[in-house]
């Protein structure tokens, strides 16, 4: 998942440091040491991508939408009433989906801070809810069903904004709450460290877990619409919706229902367990998931490939490969870790972490450590190849996927084996990496 997922990577720079914070048994700060150093670079590299991811997801969509090459980032290009309200409309009706009575409450796993919480699992059902309301509104006339691209540096201004002062409120809040709640509460931090990382793990309004409805239904569902409205106008354009068009739009939206149809498994991510919620993740969900992740519908919109039917063939083997790793694997993962008694695994070889948890060592989770993650690479790999090669843009998200994952397995694997000791070891022994 984020998948792109910047805010990730920014993430990482300071979770070390909170593990093993919230580890000590005291409540003090820690004395001025040799992370001072490591401080001053994260609050640096902080402030830097607070101001440039902004920047820059504007300036890759405009590279595509102003065709003719003019400059549209001005503010008063960028400020438009109605995308404003469209986003806020969006988010608000989304909350209210999340907290409609469908779907299942489901009990999440223990989170950093102690608490176990309850979440309503219905993103699925809202997704298919907003796309037959906008299919109803369209039909109607009363909705321009291409409007997300034509405004789509309005919208994404807006979410910037919004997420700006969404990130604001769940600051002011954060000082509301008792300071044993806050991930961090051990340690002084800056205020631009509090303030993008966020001070929170688990902010709440009312029934609304922000951080896990964020995760899925702005972000997922988010990504999804905007797919859905370059298509349309990719159709407008072309009268047709191109083979190239058709593997990007067909590829991601399958990517994105399958996470809202096992949206339960997010529960377990690092992200809800461990990750406090800040500016970044807020902006990381709101506007550069959605926006970034559809580069390459929107790069084919504007630049129109041709494909071969062997081009075609080779692409959906790869995708298929990919996103059958990608899944199995992570189905047997989390089915492993929800019900290790279940049946489908009576047969599986696994280690004892005499923890009271057992690790797979059967199958993918035999054969590589990280099967999901190459599974994820090989999908974001396929969704990009239909852009050909001449520009670099469309690759951006693998790139970063690249990046993201190799720096995620790294901390997984030194949160594992600081958990797991040598039974981690053991698994790493008949695991390739
Ligand atoms: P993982 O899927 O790597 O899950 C790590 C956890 O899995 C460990 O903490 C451990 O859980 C459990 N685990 C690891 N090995 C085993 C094993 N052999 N047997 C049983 N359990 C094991 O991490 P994520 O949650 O980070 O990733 C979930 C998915 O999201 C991945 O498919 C990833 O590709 C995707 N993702 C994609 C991103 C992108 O940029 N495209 C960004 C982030 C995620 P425990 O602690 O319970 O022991």
């Amino acid at each position: 998942m984020m998948s792109d997922h910047s805010q990730n990577q920014v993430s990482s720079l300071l979770r070390k440091k909170q593990a093993c914070l919230v580890s000590e048994e005291t409540d003090q700060t820690p004395a001025a040491s040799p992370l001072e150093k490591d401080d001053r670079f994260s609050t640096l590299h902080l402030a830097v991508l607070c101001v440039c991811l902004p920047g820059l997801v504007l300036y890759l969509l405009n590279k595509y939408v102003a065709e003719d090459g003019s400059q549209q980032l001005a503010v008063a290009t960028l400020w438009d009433l109605n995308s404003f309200l469209i986003l806020v409309g969006f988010v608000l009706f989304q909350a209210a989906l999340y907290l409609l009575p469908i779907g299942k409450i489901v009990k999440g796993k223990r989170i950093a801070t102690g608490e176990r919480d309850d979440y309503c699992i219905n993103g699925f059902y809202a997704f298919l809810i907003t796309v037959v309301v906008l299919g109803g509104l369209w039909f109607f006339d009363l909705v321009d069903v291409t409007i997300g691209h034509d405004k789509c540096l309005q919208l994404a201004f807006s979410g910037i904004l919004v997420s700006l002062f969404l990130s604001i409120v769940w600051f002011l809040k954060s000082f509301t709450i008792p300071k044993e709640q806050l991930m961090n509460y051990r340690k002084k931090r800056n205020f631009v460290q509090e303030f993008c990382m966020g001070r929170e793990l688990n902010p709440k309004f009312g029934k609304l877990n922000i951080k896990f409805f964020s995760m899925l239904r702005i972000a997922f569902i988010g990504w999804a619409l905007f797919i859905l409205t370059i298509l349309a106008e990719g159709v407008e354009r072309n009268g047709r919706v191109s083979p190239a068009l058709g593997l990007v739009v067909v590829f991601q939206l399958f990517y994105i229902l399958d996470a809202l149809y096992d949206e339960e498994s997010i529960l377990f991510t690092k992200e809800i367990v461990n990750d406090t919620f800040g500016y970044i993740m807020t902006f990381g969900e709101m506007v550069w998931i959605p926006f970034t992740s559809s580069l390459q519908a929107l790069y084919l919109v504007h630049h129109p490939q041709e494909l071969s039917y062997l081009q075609v063939a080779i692409i959906i083997v790869i995708y298929a490969v990919g996103i059958f790793i990608y899944c199995h694997s992570n189905k047997q993962k989390n089915n492993f870790r929800r019900d290790p008694q279940d049946v489908a695994f009576t047969n599986l070889e696994t280690i004892d972490t005499g923890t009271g948890k057992k690790l797979l060592v059967s199958e993918w989770w035999g054969w590589l450590r990280h099967p999901n993650y190459l599974g994820d690479i090989i999908v974001h790999l396929a969704w990009s190849l239909p852009c050909g090669f001449s520009h670099i843009i469309p690759y951006l998200q693998l790139l970063l996927c690249v990046r993201m994952l190799i720096k995620r397995a790294t901390e997984i694997e030194e949160d594992c084996h600081g958990r797991y000791g040598a039974a981690w070891e053991e698994y790493c022994r008949r695991a390739r990496k």
